[in-house]
């Protein structure tokens, strides 16, 4: 007997359930991932995760080879693939992931029925990519959490399941064709600074963060020019590192830092448990606060500034660059990035979220639509009409001004937190400066914000 584990957002052998569940001892397996045009089509196909997928596929492949096995590669669409692989290798049970979301939701539907018409069996398997299932806790009179906290509770008191080792072997049949790996060497439009890939670079992340960054995480990880976060998104994201793993292994950690990046571990979950039970959230308002947003030339050119780091506030400036170079943003630098355009700009959050998707490494439907959601106020904020200063959010997280320094040149030169108000500097010192005026007036922005949202 034969079986078929689906790689997709679980790219790793440790506390693998699916790969476990299929080997069921030391059966044969057909380790497959699917490059399936549709999920690019819907938005994942940007090149800085195609590279980092990239890598995540060399380094399972170099994994099950040591193992004794392979991974096999196929393009298509996902179900008749699986089909096909799964009719080559005679298997008579094919092993997937549970995953929160539409297109994945439809996937596993379809899956289903067409193994069954050739009489197989599909096996979907909770608590891979998310520690707690969505759907696993639920408030009394709703069939998922609005607010966090009280999810949070919840979510802390929920048994985690065991870990499990990565397998010492794997036998994959002979005859399943597979289409050579993605490689990241020549792709075009990648960020410079964008990180590597792989199960193996994600232990070793993981590792030397628990080691020594976890401890000072609850003072230092709103601090910008300190980078003091783990990193560990685009690793969660592509799950070449199991939640349920990180949880137990940041609980063993003592001290207030691992408690509170266990608690950004429970956002992600929140966030997907929202998903899971309001699909259209990826697209339409969570809640409705009846926004006309900015449209027309004006608030085009304007979101062209944010996008490319020119609005005249360096913090904000600071932040979208980084993103640029690196597929990579501070969570801090992503909340005043995304006030300044849903509030001070008045733009759409949705024009946001797919600039952020084009470029995050870490870009997840989930994560990156309902963080927007929340900071646009039309989400899971209980304070939906908090604006945030680009200013005083300048002062407090980088009152230095060495973030701002770091991620815009032009600006390298002018010492301390001035570099946060380059209009205040002398006339010649600012035309030598060659930065952008700002593209409006605090103030101003705030009026509209307020206006459009009727608070007096
Ligand atoms: P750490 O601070 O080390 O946190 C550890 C882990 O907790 C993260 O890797 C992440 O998996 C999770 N986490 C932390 N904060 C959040 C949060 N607010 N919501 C959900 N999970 C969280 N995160 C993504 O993974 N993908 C996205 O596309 C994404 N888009 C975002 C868009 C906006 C507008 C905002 C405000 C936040 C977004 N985030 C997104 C959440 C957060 O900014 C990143 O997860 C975090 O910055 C990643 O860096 P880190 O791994 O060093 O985080």
């Amino acid at each position: 007997n034969v079986s078929v584990v689906v790689f997709t957002s679980d790219l790793r052998l440790h506390d693998h359930p699916p790969l476990r569940a299929a080997l069921d001892g030391s059966r044969p397996v057909v380790p497959v991932f699917v490059r399936d045009p549709a999920v690019d089509r819907a938005g994942f196909a940007a090149p800085n995760r195609l590279a980092f997928l990239a890598d995540c596929l060399r380094d399972l492949d170099t994994g099950l080879r040591e193992r004794g096995g392979r991974l096999v590669v196929r393009h298509g669409d996902t179900v008749e693939e699986v089909c096909k692989v799964a009719a080559e290798a005679d298997a008579d049970e094919v092993h997937l992931a549970a995953e929160a979301g539409a297109f994945a939701h439809r996937r596993e539907q379809r899956l289903r029925r067409a193994l069954e018409t050739d009489g197989r069996r599909l096996h979907v398997h909770d608590a891979v990519t998310t520690a707690v299932p969505p759907g696993a806790v639920t408030p009394a009179s709703s069939d998922h959490f609005a607010v966090f906290t009280p999810y949070f509770r919840r979510w802390s008191q929920q048994p985690l399941r065991d870990t499990l080792a990565a397998p010492r072997e794997v036998r994959v049949p002979d005859g399943i064709g597979s289409e050579e790996l993605p490689s990241r060497n020549g792709a075009a439009g990648l960020s410079p600074g964008l990180a590597a890939g792989g199960e193996n670079e994600a232990r070793r992340r993981a590792a030397a963060w628990l080691r020594s960054g976890a401890e000072s995480y609850e003072d230092r990880h709103d601090d910008l020019a300190g980078d003091a976060t783990s990193r560990l998104s685009p690793h969660l994201h592509f799950g070449t590192l199991s939640p349920v793993e990180l949880v137990h292994r940041a609980r063993r950690t003592e001290g207030p830092g691992a408690e509170a990046f266990v608690r950004q571990l429970a956002w992600r979950d929140f966030h997907r448990q929202v998903l899971a039970a309001r699909q259209d959230a990826a697209r339409s308002d969570y809640r409705t606060r009846h926004d006309r947003w900015r449209s027309g030339p004006s608030a085009e050119a304007d979101t062209e500034a944010w996008g490319e780091g020119r609005t005249g506030y360096p913090i904000v400036d600071a932040a979208m660059r980084q993103l640029l170079h690196e597929g990579w943003m501070h969570n801090r630098g992503r909340l005043l990035a995304a006030s300044f355009l849903t509030k001070t700009l008045y733009v759409d959050w949705r024009v946001g979220a797919r600039h952020f998707l084009d470029w995050l490494v870490d870009g997840d439907v989930a994560n990156n639509q309902l963080n927007w959601q929340w900071m646009a106020g039309t989400g899971t904020d209980t304070r939906p009409n908090r604006v945030l200063n680009p200013l005083a959010q300048a002062k407090r997280y980088d009152p230095d001004g060495a973030y701002v320094r770091r991620w815009v040149p032009e600006l390298a030169g002018v010492p301390g937190a001035a570099v946060h108000e380059p209009w205040k500097l002398s006339g010649a010192q600012r035309t030598a400066l060659s930065y952008p005026d700002p593209v409006v007036d605090l103030p101003e922005g705030l009026a509209r914000f307020k206006q459009a949202r009727g608070l007096g």
